[in-house]
């Protein structure tokens, strides 16, 4: 039986964004299927989850940046090895999203050492509809011109998380 073997692959994941755009939620809802409002800010470090898909097992550690996003830099060790790099704004916030190109992806194309990396963009907080700063549309144009793939979602409202992280997983595997 499957879930009895070993994992046959294991991965390294990364978010990357703005502060406050939801990156420690999004964690905690994938690995632990909750959401709380006050996640802390500095702590989570990475969390580990196996997921079958594809009948494969697959370990996936799962990096957070542990509050150091603020400081607008990550160090390159941080980015060592991911296979997947996850980059999130928020859609009421239409800064978050800016820096995704300014600021984000310039230090993946700088310090990603896997080349092929799967990089996936994530709009987070859709449940705040009416605040939403950043149209669907301009998030698919965003992703598509830089390779990637885009899914909204929201860590609150447990919508399309799990699909997110899936999604790249399945990338990733398909990558040669
Ligand atoms: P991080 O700094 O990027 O890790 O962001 P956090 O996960 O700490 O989230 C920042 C704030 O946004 C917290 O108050 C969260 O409760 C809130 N938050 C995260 N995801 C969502 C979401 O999908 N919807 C809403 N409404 N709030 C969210």
């Amino acid at each position: 039986m499957l879930s009895e073997e070993e994992p046959t692959h294991s991965f390294k994941i990364l978010l990357v964004g703005d502060s406050s755009v939801g990156k420690s939620s999004l964690l905690v809802r994938f690995t632990t299927g909750g959401f709380e409002e006050l996640v802390p800010t500095i702590g989570v470090d990475f969390k580990a989850k196996v997921v079958e898909l594809n009948g494969e097992k697959i370990k996936l550690s799962i990096w957070d940046t542990a509050g150091q996003e603020r400081f607008r830099t990550l160090t390159s060790s941080y980015y060592r090895g991911a296979q997947g790099i996850i980059l999130v704004y928020d859609v009421t916030r239409r800064e978050t999203f800016e820096s995704l190109e300014e600021v984000w992806l310039r230090e993946v194309d700088m310090y990603a050492t896997v080349e092929d990396a799967v990089k996936m963009v994530v709009a987070n907080k859709t449940d705040l509809e009416e605040e939403r700063q950043v149209s669907r549309k301009d998030g698919i144009n965003f992703a598509r011109k830089h390779g990637a793939l885009l899914v909204e979602t929201s860590a609150k409202g447990n919508i399309a998380v799990d699909q997110a992280f899936e999604e790249l997983v399945l990338k990733i595997l398909e990558t040669p």
